[in-house]
């Protein structure tokens, strides 16, 4: 179950772009595979809400800005 979740990328389906996401939390699940993150996002576009594991790495690589000051509190 989790194997799957984890391929997702941060992006917005109905958009079909990650143009529009704002991160609204990350966290560090107790269950979550190590390197993974729990994050919960929306597109300001279509108002699509999602939550669901990204790796630590592609997150950083793609919302290092964003991320910084949320995974201080994290520590990946
Ligand atoms: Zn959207």
């Amino acid at each position: 179950m989790i194997q799957d979740e984890t391929q997702f990328p941060v992006w917005c389906d109905r958009c079909a772009t990650d143009a529009h996401i704002v991160i609204e939390s990350v966290r560090r699940p107790h269950w979550a595979p190590c390197n993974f993150l729990d994050v919960t996002y929306f597109c300001t576009k279509c108002d699509s809400l999602y939550e669901h594991l990204v790796k630590a790495d592609e997150l950083n690589a793609n919302f290092a800005e964003v991320v910084d000051g949320l995974t201080n509190r994290v520590r990946v």
